[in-house]
């Protein structure tokens, strides 16, 4: 694997590989839109163009190669709860190639709770992808305001400090609370201007 075929990339917690489709299966030999035939060449570049961007961009994009459609067969089976199909499609030397939804997900090296997120707009008759919502959630409503991380921040640096004498390659410029400091040391007029919870201190640590 060269260094260009694979693409790191953050989700949440994780940092995950991503690889080119390149000299993969993209689907079943079965498939009648015969994806495979696509070249290495445009899969490298479809895929390296797509990491390339922003998450904005990315919705943007992948909501242009997405047409959808009311199903020509009703199912009044139960077990149906299809509202729409979908049509997927590149762009390979200037023109719209159609590709099966597998082939398009290996393709972008995206999942197909992902494609359906975007197929769902497709079908709602939105005109552009919403924006991303990713890192904007309120998720963590345990974080602490800037204002009171500041002051949390002032008041540890007012404690006197000292550089760490092991591994100081690794931690070059690293301060480290002094051995001698301990919680009494806190009721010095700085501590008592800052009134800052050890509560919120070791939060801040951690
Ligand atoms: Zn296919």
């Amino acid at each position: 694997m060269t260094s260009l075929s694979c693409q790191l990339y953050h989700t949440g917690k994780n940092v995950s590989a991503k690889v080119s489709s390149a000299g993969m299966s993209l689907c079943s030999e079965k498939c009648r839109i015969k994806c495979n035939d696509i070249t290495d060449d445009v899969r490298s570049d479809i895929f390296h163009t797509y990491y390339g961007m922003d998450e904005e961009s990315k919705n943007a994009y992948i909501f242009g190669c997405i047409i959808t459609f009311k199903p020509q067969t009703v199912h009044t089976s139960a077990a149906s709860h299809r509202t729409f199909s979908a049509a997927y499609y590149i762009t390979v030397d200037g023109s719209r190639k159609k590709v099966c939804k597998r082939a398009f997900c290996t393709l972008h090296g995206i999942g197909a709770a992902k494609l359906r997120h975007v197929c769902e707009q497709v079908a709602s008759g939105q005109h552009a992808a919403h924006p991303s919502q990713r890192g904007k959630h309120a998720s963590r409503p345990k974080k602490l305001p800037d204002d009171v991380r500041q002051r949390v921040i002032q008041h540890i640096s007012s404690f006197p400090s000292e550089p760490l004498h092991y591994s100081r390659s690794c931690n070059s410029g690293r301060q480290y609370l002094s051995p001698i400091l301990t919680i009494n040391t806190r009721s010095s007029a700085t501590a008592e201007r800052q009134r800052v919870s050890c509560t919120r201190l070791s939060r801040l640590a951690h």
